[in-house]
C-alpha cells in the first residue's frame, strides 16, 4: 500500500457555486454548523486497494446503500477543527497535526484504517484553499472543518468492515455560545455516565455524544447549557462535558484539571491551555477532583474559577452548577480574571495577534 505517499487529490471545482452576493448573507450571521462551503473533500479506503480516489469535489448528498455497515454499528469517527483569518489577512490553521494524530488513535481504537498525517493534512488545506471565501471576518467567525470516517461497507456482520469513506466538510461558523465568553451553567449527571474504563471515552467518535444526549436534554431540562458527566465506576471524579474538557482555578492561583486516563477525549485545547499556563509559571496539577470537593471548594472560596474548553468554545467560564443535591455558584458567577487571560492568549495567538512561541499556528495563505 504504497500508494498512500503518491496519492494525489483530484480537484474537480463546483461548476455552479453559491453565489458571492448570496454566500456573504449566509455568512454574516452563520450561527454554528448550519452554513456549508462548495466544497467536500473525499478519500475511499478498501481491503484490496488501501487508500485510493482522493479527491475536492462539490458538496453534495452521498448515496448509501441501507446495508451500510456504519448505520447498525457505529463504526464512525470525527474531527474538529478551524481555519482562521489572521489580523494580517493571512488564513491559518491552529495545530492540525494534532488532530490527525488523534484522528488516527481514534481508528486505531474504533478497529478503522489509519489514514496517513500528510493526506489528513492536504484534504484540510486543500478544502480550505478552494472554500477561502466562505471564512467569515466577522469577530470569532471561522471556518470549522469537520474531517470524519466511517464504514461504508455493505454487510450486515459483525467485525471490523472492509470499505470505508473518508471526508471533510467545512462549515461558516460564528461564536459557538450566543454573547461570546458569557458563563455557563451546567448540569450535574448523576444516572449516565459518558465513558467507562476499557470503552471509547478517548476516541473521538459518534457513539460518545450519541451516549451522551440523553444526559444533555437533562440538562437544557434544568434550566442548564450543558452537562457534566462523573466517572462511570464511583460516580464520584469530574471528568468532562459532552465535548469540551474542564479546569479549576483554586485561591493560590494553581489549576486542576482531570487527567487523561483513557475516559476523557484528550482536548488539543486542552494541551494547549496546559502549555499557555505553564508557560506563566502556573501550577496545573493533572489529578482526579471529586464532584464534593468541587462544591466544598466553590462554597470555602478555594475554589475561584471553573471553565470548559474546546475548539467550538475556544475558552467557555462556568458559573453555575447544579445538581439533585442543590446549586452551587463558582465565584461571582461570571468569568474569572484567568480564564479571560488564558482565553485571550489562546485567541491572540490563533488569530496571529500573540508571539506564537510554540509554533502552534500554520500558515496556510
Ligand atoms: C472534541 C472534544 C473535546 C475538545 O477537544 P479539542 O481538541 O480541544 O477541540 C473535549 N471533549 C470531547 C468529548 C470532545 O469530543
Amino acid at each position: 500500500m504504497d500508494t498512500e505517499t503518491t496519492l494525489q487529490f483530484e480537484v474537480e471545482a463546483n461548476a455552479s457555486p453559491v453565489p458571492a452576493s448570496e454566500r456573504e448573507a449566509r455568512i454574516a450571521d452563520p450561527g454554528f454548523g448550519r452554513v456549508f462551503t462548495d466544497h467536500m473533500a473525499m478519500v475511499r479506503w478498501s481491503r484490496d486497494k488501501g487508500w485510493h480516489a482522493a479527491k475536492i469535489a462539490p458538496r453534495k448528498a452521498i448515496e448509501m446503500d441501507p446495508a451500510s455497515s456504519v448505520l447498525h454499528y457505529a463504526q464512525e469517527i470525527f474531527e474538529g477543527m478551524k481555519a482562521y483569518r489572521l489580523a494580517d489577512g493571512s488564513t491559518a490553521l491552529f495545530r492540525p497535526e494534532q488532530n490527525a494524530r488523534r484522528f488516527q488513535k481514534s481508528a486505531e481504537r474504533m478497529a478503522m484504517p489509519q489514514l496517513p498525517e500528510k493526506l489528513f493534512l492536504e484534504s484540510i488545506e486543500k478544502l480550505t484553499e478552494i472554500d477561502r471565501d466562505w471564512i467569515p471576518t466577522a469577530e470569532g467567525g471561522a471556518l470549522y472543518l469537520r474531517p470524519f470516517m466511517f464504514a461504508s461497507e455493505v454487510f450486515l456482520g459483525v467485525r471490523p468492515a472492509h470499505e470505508y469513506l473518508y471526508l471533510v466538510i467545512a462549515s461558516s461558523v460564528g461564536a459557538y455560545f450566543q454573547g461570546g465568553a458569557k458563563a455557563i451553567s451546567i448540569w450535574v449527571s448523576d444516572d449516565y455516565t459518558r465513558a467507562a474504563p476499557g470503552g471509547t471515552g478517548a476516541a473521538k467518535c459518534g457513539g460518545n455524544y450519541a451516549a451522551s444526549l440523553v444526559a444533555q436534554s437533562q440538562a437544557i431540562e434544568k434550566g442548564c447549557d450543558q452537562v457534566v458527566f462523573l466517572d462511570a465506576a464511583e460516580h464520584r471524579w469530574v471528568e468532562e462535558l459532552g465535548g469540551m474538557n474542564l479546569f479549576f482555578v483554586m485561591d493560590d492561583g494553581s489549576m486542576v484539571t482531570p487527567p487523561l486516563k483513557g475516559t476523557i477525549l484528550p482536548g488539543i485545547t486542552r494541551d494547549s491551555i496546559l502549555t499557555l499556563a505553564r508557560d506563566e509559571g502556573i501550577a496545573v496539577r493533572e489529578e482526579p477532583y471529586a464532584i464534593d470537593q468541587w462544591r466544598a471548594d466553590a462554597e470555602s472560596g478555594r475554589l475561584r474559577e471553573t471553565f470548559a474548553c474546546g475548539t467550538a468554545a475556544v475558552v467557555t467560564p462556568v458559573g453555575t452548577v447544579r445538581s439533585s443535591k442543590g446549586d452551587f455558584t463558582i465565584g461571582a458567577g461570571g468569568t474569572g480574571q484567568l480564564t479571560q487571560r488564558l482565553r485571550d492568549r489562546l485567541v491572540g495567538i490563533q488569530r496571529g495577534e500573540h508571539d506564537d512561541t510554540h509554533g502552534w499556528v500554520k500558515r496556510l495563505f
